[in-house]
Parts: C-alpha cells; sequence; structure tokens
C-alpha cells in the first residue's frame, strides 16, 4: 500500500465501535469512526475513506440503506464495503451483498478474521477491461461511455454488472464456472464467496429482462455460466 489506508467504522454500539477502531489501528490502518448515517456521510465527505465497515442495524438508517446510497453515489460507488450483522442467515447475507457490500461478516467475529478481509478487500487487484465497444446478442456495450443499449434503449447496469456482461460478450459461448468468472471479473485477491456470483447474475438477467435479453445469460448446470446468442 502507498498510503496508510483510511477505514470509516461504522458502528453504533460504543464497545464494538472500540473494539474495531483498536484493531484497525493495531494493524497500522486510520480508523476513522461514526455512530449513525449522518456522521457517516460527514466523514466520507470530509476524509474519503479506502474502505468501510459498516453495521448492519443502526439507528434510524440501517447499513443495507447506507450501502445502496453508496452505492448510488457516482462519487463513492467505489468505495469497499464489509457489512457487520449479527444476523448470520442466508437471506440476510444475500440482502446484504444484494445492497451493494463486497463482503460481510457477522457478529461476534474474530479481529484476526476481519483484518485478513479487510487487507484482501483492499489489495483487490481489479482486472483491466478491453476499452473496445463490443456488440452481440443484439446488445452494444461501450466501456468509454460505460454505456449498454439494447434496439436504442439504453439499459441501467451497476459496476459489477456492466463488468460482468463485458466479460461474457467478450467471450460468448464459453462455459465459465463461478470461481472463473470471480477471478475474472473480481480478481483474484478479492475474498468474495462464489454465491456472489449468483447475485450478480440474477441483477444482470433482471436489467436485461425489460429488452428481453435476459436469455443471454444462460445457466449451465454443473458447470456454471455462459453468454450465448444461439
Ligand atoms: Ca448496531
Amino acid at each position: 500500500m502507498m498510503m496508510t489506508a483510511k477505514i470509516l467504522i461504522v458502528e453504533d454500539e460504543p464497545a464494538i465501535a472500540e473494539l474495531l477502531a483498536f484493531n484497525v489501528m493495531q494493524a497500522g490502518f486510520i480508523a476513522l469512526r461514526a455512530h449513525d448515517a449522518d456522521t457517516a456521510w460527514a466523514q466520507i465527505r470530509e476524509h474519503s475513506p479506502d474502505l468501510i465497515l459498516l453495521d448492519w442495524m443502526l439507528p434510524e438508517t440501517s447499513g443495507v440503506v447506507i450501502a445502496k446510497q453508496l452505492r448510488a453515489e457516482p462519487r463513492t460507488r467505489d468505495i469497499p464495503i464489509i457489512m457487520l450483522t449479527a444476523r448470520g442467515d442466508e437471506r440476510d447475507k444475500i440482502l446484504g451483498l444484494e445492497s451493494g457490500a463486497d463482503d460481510y461478516i457477522t457478529k461476534p467475529f474474530s479481529p484476526r478474521e476481519l483484518m485478513a478481509r479487510i487487507r484482501a478487500v483492499l489489495r483487490r487487484h481489479i482486472p483491466v477491461m478491453p476499452d473496445e465497444n463490443v456488440s452481440a446478442g443484439g446488445l452494444e456495450l461501450s466501456p468509454t461511455t460505460h454505456r449498454v443499449m439494447a434496439k436504442g434503449t439504453s439499459i441501467e447496469l451497476g459496476p459489477t454488472e456492466f463488468r460482468l456482461l463485458q466479460f461474457f460478450m467478450t467471450h460468448a459461448e464459453r462455459v465459465y464456472s463461478r470461481t472463473q468468472l470471480l477471478d475474472q471479473v473480481w480478481g483474484t485477491q478479492v475474498f468474495v464467496e462464489e454465491r456472489t456470483v449468483d447475485v450478480h447474475i440474477r441483477r444482470l438477467r433482471a436489467a436485461l429482462e425489460p429488452v428481453a435479453a435476459d436469455d443471454l445469460i444462460q445457466t449451465v448446470r454443473g458447470s456454471g455460466y455462459r453468454f450465448s446468442t444461439q
């Protein structure tokens, strides 16, 4: 790391916030603190954190809502988020990842595991995608303008869905496993579960559905996914 990373801890329970800040500083990072959405946004505006540890259960505005707001803002869209929660069930986990979190950790967590995940997310190497426009299956994707058009209609995609679609369109007709897609689209060093791929595939299909292009993304049972125009 070139500079000391700034980590914003958004947590309303003082004892947990204290513990997190202690571990973050022990690991050599700068710890910023916020106890609700308003103070979080103030810290983000003032300090531009490199990563946000975001508690799910916060007074008034939940962590899920804050994650969605962060992802909707061009300025904050790419800040990695690790969601902290006491809720361990699978449905909540998917909801947390769908809100835009990069990773998810359940309380009580081991400080060592949390620090390993922070490092993994910060080290995350995002593969470089080509700049050329690509068209396939009636879709036209432009990396420079970050736009996807289908039959004259513009399709709104989140940054991950955009990368996923670009990868598929430039590698049509081949089957990719979830692990291969994680490596190619998310990057090899990122700590995300294979289930994350399914979440983003679902979002990509939902975005393509209004132009009847969702069938281009095919599930290959037992293997993974394929972009096919056939
Ligand atoms: Ca809380």
